[in-house]
């Protein structure tokens, strides 16, 4: 296997590591990046040292260990001998933090985005359950079924107009 290698001295900067990083999918859900979900949040270059600071999208996510190693099993291939995986709960990580790009890929797996979370200025109006668009046809008629899906974090849809039931990836 020939791996290319940068030159020992070649100098690594952050936003190169952050790009490398697209390479690293979460576990769950493989078609979206660790950085594209948004829980990469820093990239610090310390001396020889390549510093990742990581959120877990929940606490006591089971898949962060699997994370961790890959995102040291991808920057090692790519040259950075020392990578040290930080791991920060506070501020919690956010659906606001997926990017655009991630929230495509997800449309793209079968299920819905999370939606931009509502404010609700007059605070008279509080709605429930938010109207989700079906990832399969587009169509606002849909019904929410379960607040569980798949995992925790995922709520369980069926659209009225297809018929398909969907998983929506809850805003928190
Ligand atoms: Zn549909």
């Amino acid at each position: 296997m020939v791996i290319d290698m940068p030159t020992a001295d070649a100098t690594i900067t952050a936003a190169q590591v952050m790009e490398w990083l697209h390479a690293v999918p979460d576990p769950e859900i493989p078609v979206i990046s660790v950085v594209d979900l948004g829980i990469v949040r820093n990239v610090a270059i310390q001396n020889e040292r390549c510093v990742v600071t990581i959120t877990p999208t929940y606490s006591g996510c089971p898949a962060m260990r699997e994370i961790e190693a890959d995102i040291v099993s991808v920057l090692q291939s790519r040259g950075v001998q020392q990578v040290q995986v930080e791991v920060t709960l506070s501020p919690a990580w956010t659906t606001d933090w997926m990017s655009e790009r991630g929230k495509q890929a997800l449309k793209g797996y079968g299920i819905a985005p999370p939606m931009q979370r509502a404010v609700d200025v007059s605070g008279i109006t509080r709605r429930s359950e938010p109207s989700v668009p079906c990832p399969q046809c587009a169509s606002s008629n849909t019904r929410l079924i379960s607040q569980f899906g798949s995992t925790a974090c995922k709520a369980l849809y069926r659209c009225q107009a297809c018929g398909e039931p969907f998983d929506y990836f809850k805003a928190h």
